[in-house]
This record gives C-alpha cells, sequence and structure tokens, in this order.
C-alpha cells in the first residue's frame, strides 16, 4: 500500500514478491524512517489457522509510527494485509510444533528528498515466510552476555518504538555476545548502567522463590512485548504477583547466588519463553539456578503456547482466527 501526503493510503495490491527498485536519494536510506512487526499465523489444533493478539500489533505499529513521525495506518488495513496474506501462504504454514508463518509488516519513508524532515510518502509491506525455533536448541535455556559499553535506547529515544534504527544500534553488542560465545545480549539502562531493560529481541522476566514474577517496567527504553504483556495476565489471573520494577544486574547476580532469583526466561513472539541459564560479562559469568529450564518458566510456556494452539481456553480473546 502506498502513501502520499495529501491523498493518504492507496493502491493496495499483492504482487509476487520481487526486489524493490529504491532511488539513492531515497528518505528511508539515509534517514532510518522505517519501522516494522512481526508476529506469527499458527495451525490450530482443529486444523484451522489464527493469528495471536494481532490487533495489539496494529496498536503498537500505530504508536510506532507516530513515534517515527509516520503516517497512521488504520487497525482494519493492519488486520486485512495479514488475513490476505495468510490466505495466500496457507499451504506454506507448518504443521509442526515449533513451526509457523512468520509475519513482518513494515513501512519505510520512500520519498526522494535528502532533507532531513518527516518524509511526504511511505510504502507499507507485508512479507511471510514459514519459521521454526528460534533458537536451534529449541527450549534449550540460552545464555546471555551484558554489554559493558553498549547501550540500545536512552531515556526520550526510541527505545519503545519498533525501528529499524534500534536494531542497528544493537548489531556490535549481539556481535560481541556471539564472540563471547553467547545467544543474546543483556541491555543495561542507558544512564546508569545499572538496571535491565530488556534483551536484543526479547523481553526480561524473573521468577522470585516466593513464585511471583519481576519485569523490568515500560519507562520508554525497552519495547512493550506482547509476549511479556500475555505472560503477566496469565501470571496474575493464576494469581501469581507481578511486579514491574527495574532489576539491577547486582541483583540478578546476588539473587541467583542467594535463591532469590529462581529463574529467568526470554520471552517475545520469536523465541515464546524461552529460558536463561548462564548470565556472562567482561567482570563475572553466572548461572541461573542450575542452568536448567525451571518449573514455572516452562508451565508459563506450555500455558501460552496451548492458547495460541487452540488447545486450552483462550480467556482474553487473544486467539484471532483467519481459516
Ligand atoms: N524486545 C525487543 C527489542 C524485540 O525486538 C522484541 C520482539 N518484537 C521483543 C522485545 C518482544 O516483543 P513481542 O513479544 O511483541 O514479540
Amino acid at each position: 500500500v502506498r502513501y502520499a501526503d495529501g491523498k493518504g493510503w492507496y493502491d493496495a495490491r499483492v504482487e509476487a514478491r520481487a526486489p524493490i527498485s529504491v532511488d539513492p536519494a531515497s528518505a528511508v536510506l539515509h534517514y532510518a524512517q522505517e519501522i516494522f512487526e512481526g508476529l506469527k499465523a499458527y495451525k490450530m489444533a482443529d486444523g484451522g489457522v489464527a493469528m495471536f493478539r494481532p490487533d495489539a500489533n496494529a496498536a503498537r505499529f500505530a504508536q510506532s509510527a507516530q513515534r517515527m513521525a509516520m503516517p497512521q495506518l488504520s487497525e482494519g488495513t493492519f488486520l486485512q494485509s495479514l488475513r490476505e496474506m495468510i490466505r495466500i501462504d496457507q499451504e506454506w504454514i507448518p504443521q509442526s510444533e515449533e513451526g509457523s508463518l512468520y509475519l513482518r509488516p513494515f513501512a519505510y519513508a520512500s520519498e526522494v528528498f535528502l532533507g532531513v524532515r518527516p518524509a511526504l510518502e511511505y510504502l507499507y509491506l507485508v512479507i511471510a515466510s514459514p519459521v521454526g525455533a528460534y533458537f536451534s536448541g529449541g527450549v534449550k535455556p540460552v545464555s546471555v552476555w551484558v554489554s559493558p559499553d553498549f547501550t540500545r535506547a536512552a531515556p526520550g529515544g526510541t527505545g519503545a518504538a519498533k525501528c529499524g534504527g534500534n536494531y542497528a544500534a544493537g548489531l556490535s553488542a549481539q556481535a560481541e555476545a556471539i564472540e563471547n560465545g553467547c545467544d543474546q545480549v543483556v541491555y543495561l539502562d542507558a544512564v546508569q548502567r545499572k538496571y535491565v531493560d530488556e534483551l536484543g529481541g526479547m523481553n526480561v522476566v524473573f521468577v522470585l522463590d516466593d513464585g511471583s514474577l519481576a519485569t523490568p517496567p515500560l519507562t520508554g527504553t525497552i519495547l512493550p512485548g506482547i509476549t511479556r504483556d500475555s505472560v503477566l495476565k496469565l501470571a496474575q489471573r493464576a494469581g501469581r504477583k507481578v511486579a514491574e520494577r527495574p532489576v539491577s544486574i547486582d541483583e540478578w547476580r546476588d539473587g541467583a547466588a542467594s535463591g532469590r532469583i529462581r529463574e529467568a526466561f526470554a520471552c517475545g513472539t520469536a523465541a515464546v519463553i524461552t529460558p536463561i541459564g548462564v548470565v556472562k560479562s567482561p567482570d563475572f559469568e553466572f548461572t541461573v539456578a542450575d542452568g536448567g529450564p525451571g518449573s514455572v518458566t516452562m508451565g508459563l510456556r506450555k500455558e501460552l503456547v496451548d492458547i495460541q494452539r487452540g488447545r486450552a481456553a483462550d480467556p482474553f480473546s487473544w486467539v484471532h482466527r483467519v481459516l
């Protein structure tokens, strides 16, 4: 779908995937005015196909657009574009337990203009691809690297928006994590370099020894994850206490040693819920509990996946049937 100032969104169409021609002076290439979403369509237990909370992705897309001075796409157009992709690609949706059709809606500034101001022309597209488990080990605990130097987002920045620039800013830290034998980077807050913000592509949740959950608050520097929100709602509904509060890296390290922090997990659309086993930095290395998947983590994972696949009741009406 195209957008032009004064005309609005127009020219919605379905085309076979092919390269897009981009002018060298396209605004996005220079100023990174681009936003995206990521969600999955699943094969359900009864053979149908559903998306999980696509309305929440639509709302976040709208917030990202606002932060990046981009035009709003209606929720109706966003959802319709996803349903259309699923209908076209239905034969490609994996049947397997870990498999799904990953949907990537995105929009970028297509105007040919080198001045620095919000562009007047945009393109919105959706691509889709069958995917398997995000981490090669499936739900095996992952290791994370606490970047000593790099931050992802500062107060007042774009941390709460899902924009390409945030990920570009994180690539050096992610490369450092891999060089140090870790799967993902953990970002600390940009101001005090003390509190856990999130991982490269996932939010972090801690399970305390009293069975309660703690997770960093949405103060504008982390992405408001839809999986994070779903986990907190499911836990609260089951009577667990949930605290959205700052958790320092020292609290994590000391808590892992004393048993106060019993489990930690990463959560996001791609990884669903994945236990965190080892935490490394240039100064220390520690293991969360025995480094194996914790029972609360795996219980929440099962509960969430069962709702997504239509094997359990859907108390919050999260499952959006398409086929
Ligand atoms: N944080 C970051 C930086 C991410 O890229 C993602 C993945 N979108 C998440 C958290 C988790 O968000 P969600 O649960 O909506 O996928």
